[in-house]
């Protein structure tokens, strides 16, 4: 694969462990590609974490894997429709000052009843 080795994994990072199983989660889906789990502080009825397997900083990095960007959000889509009514919103905080607190991407799908702008 053309994509840097130094990436696969990162043993201090919280969502490679998640990954790794070395730490619980909610798993609620899971393929070769990424996995799917229930947000610890879930801000919408469905709120789940859509995240790369592969260590990624944030969604600026995912991007220079256009494939794995784009079945990030395949699969958003698929949950949504499976949990919830089908819509949702994707969000990547990028960056501490825009709330990301753990730097290993992850999209945020929301979706369950309606979504107020301005919220999450
Ligand atoms: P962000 O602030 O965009 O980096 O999102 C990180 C998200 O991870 C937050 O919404 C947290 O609630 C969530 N989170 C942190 N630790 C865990 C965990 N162990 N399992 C599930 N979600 C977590
Ligand atoms: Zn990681």
């Amino acid at each position: 694969m053309a994509h840097s080795d130094t990436e696969h994994r990162d043993p201090d990072c919280l969502f490679c462990r998640i990954i790794a199983g070395e730490i619980p989660s909610e798993r609620v889906h899971e393929d070769e590609q990424v996995i799917v789990f229930r947000d610890l502080h879930p801000k919408a009825p469905v709120h789940v974490l859509v995240v790369p397997r592969e260590h990624h900083r944030d969604v600026r990095d995912l991007a220079a894997r256009p494939e794995l960007l784009a079945h990030t959000a395949t699969v958003a889509a698929q949950v949504a429709a499976d949990l919830a009514d089908g819509d949702f919103r994707l969000i990547f905080n990028t960056g501490p000052g825009a709330g990301q607190t753990v730097f290993h991407v992850h999209a945020h799908v929301l979706a369950g009843g309606t979504l107020a702008e301005g919220e999450m």
